[in-house]
């Protein structure tokens, strides 16, 4: 499939391990940028208490999850901490068309295969302060049998040594400065040449300005 470029909307792709504060910081940005639309992944994981079907995720099972993938309707798909997550194809591409901003919660391997369809997608990696502050976070949010937890302190190197393939590192210490941080890079993605000229196609040619000017 040809990828697709040049667009109004720009796609984020927000990454981070277990326990950085990401789901938290991107709910923030989303609260304050409400134009901004999340991506509802697929998910083979059981719901946490507290969440609900269509919201958090469409939770479904191993069988339907590998039938549609099989069916090639995920634009990225990956198994992570032992359960499979996968992004609607559909969804994402409509979006895109529509010119609507989309963020991705997604893991370090749905990024590369991300990135190989949306060259211009904005990777974001969130940090955690330090190892121990991640592994309070996680113990403290208590939704996750002590297993489950261990299994993701112990996947924490491996999915940080993937930082370096994202554009953006946002180091969650103070919540509010990394929140701000957030914040700046979609701004700064929204003014980017291209989505600038696409969205203003009027007034850049008004202006007189062409995409490429060779
Ligand atoms: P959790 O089970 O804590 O909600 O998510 C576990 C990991 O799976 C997180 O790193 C999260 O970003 C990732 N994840 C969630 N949805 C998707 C998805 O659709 N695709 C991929 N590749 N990873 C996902």
């Amino acid at each position: 499939m040809r990828p697709i470029t040049s667009t109004a909307g720009s796609l984020f792709i927000v990454a981070a391990p277990s326990g950085a504060g990401k789901s938290t910081l991107v709910n923030a940005l989303l609260a304050q940028e409400p134009q901004i639309k999340l991506s509802i992944s697929s998910t083979t994981r059981p719901p946490r208490p507290g969440e609900q079907d269509g919201r958090e995720y469409h939770f479904t099972t191993v069988e339907d999850f590998v039938a549609r993938e099989k069916a090639g309707e995920f634009l990225e798909h990956a198994e992570v901490h032992g359960n499979y997550y996968g992004t609607s194809r559909l969804i994402i591409e409509e979006q895109m068309r529509a010119g609507t901003d989309v963020l991705l919660e997604i893991d370090w391997q749905g990024a590369q295969q991300v990135r190989k369809q949306f060259p211009g997608a904005v990777g974001i990696f969130i940090l955690p302060p330090s190892i121990p502050a991640l592994e309070e976070r996680l113990k403290k949010r208590g939704q996750d049998e002590p297993h489950v937890i261990t299994r993701r302190i112990l996947a924490a190197g491996g999915e940080m040594a993937h930082s370096p393939e994202f554009e953006y590192v946002i180091i969650n210490q103070d919540f509010t400065t990394a929140l701000s941080e957030l914040n700046a890079i979609v701004k700064a993605t929204r003014c980017r040449f291209t989505q600038q000229a696409t969205r203003n196609s009027e007034l850049f040619a008004q202006l007189g300005i062409h995409a490429n000017p060779n």
